[in-house]
């Protein structure tokens, strides 16, 4: 499973980064109760099973100008549910309750997310409807996707793909025009 992480507008907790870093152990306590081991009460949880990527920038390509960069992330999890399509639907709700606790007031006028989560794939489990497309539609194309995938490990080969986040980055960076994201060094709360 794999779960991608973005923002590029002020939430109440903060710039981009501040989200991020505030929604991470929020996010981390809720793919706990997916992990194997679960033993300790979920403030004492270690989720040693989360591989979380290094944050990248990405500046935004088209779209208004002066919009703010994007801040992006991916989380890897080792869930010991098997993917049912009721499963992956209560996931989504919890990640969209959580988009909810991050977003700014009057979000229509604003447009951009102050927090997306997006559910890139879990296991096998394949769905094509408008609520919930797995894995993720846009996940090849997305250089602020794969380029954290790549990061946390440069042999994955996502679902879908045939050939490894690191190969299909390469492939992005000759086909598009876009700057590749840039990957920032640690911060408090976000050690990778
Ligand atoms: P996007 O992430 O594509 O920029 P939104 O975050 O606004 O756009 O999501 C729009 C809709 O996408 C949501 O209402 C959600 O039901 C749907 N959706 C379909 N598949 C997925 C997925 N794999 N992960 C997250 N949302 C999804
Ligand atoms: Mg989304």
């Amino acid at each position: 499973m794999a779960i991608a992480l973005g923002a590029n507008l002020p939430s109440p907790a903060g710039p981009p980064l501040a989200t991020l870093q505030a929604a991470r152990p929020l996010l981390a306590e809720l793919l706990a109760d997916l992990e194997p081991g679960v033993v300790a009460p979920p403030s004492t949880r270690p989720c040693s099973g989360l591989r979380w990527s290094p944050l990248f920038r990405t500046a935004p390509v088209g779209g208004p100008a002066g919009q703010p960069d994007y801040l992006n992330a991916v989380v890897l999890v080792n869930p010991t549910h098997p993917p049912t399509a009721a499963a992956a639907l209560a996931l989504l709700a919890d990640l969209q309750a959580l988009e909810q606790r991050f977003a700014r007031e009057r979000r229509e006028h604003w447009g951009p997310r102050s927090l997306d989560l997006d559910l890139l794939w879990w296991g096998e489990l394949r769905s094509r409807n408008e609520v919930l497309t797995l894995p993720h539609p846009r996940l090849l194309e997305r250089a602020f996707v794969l380029a954290p995938l790549a990061a946390i490990d440069a042999q994955l080969t996502p679902p879908g793909a045939r050939a490894t986040a690191t190969q299909l980055l390469t492939q992005l960076r000759h086909t598009s025009p876009e700057p590749p994201p840039t990957r920032l060094p640690g911060q408090p709360g976000w050690p990778e």
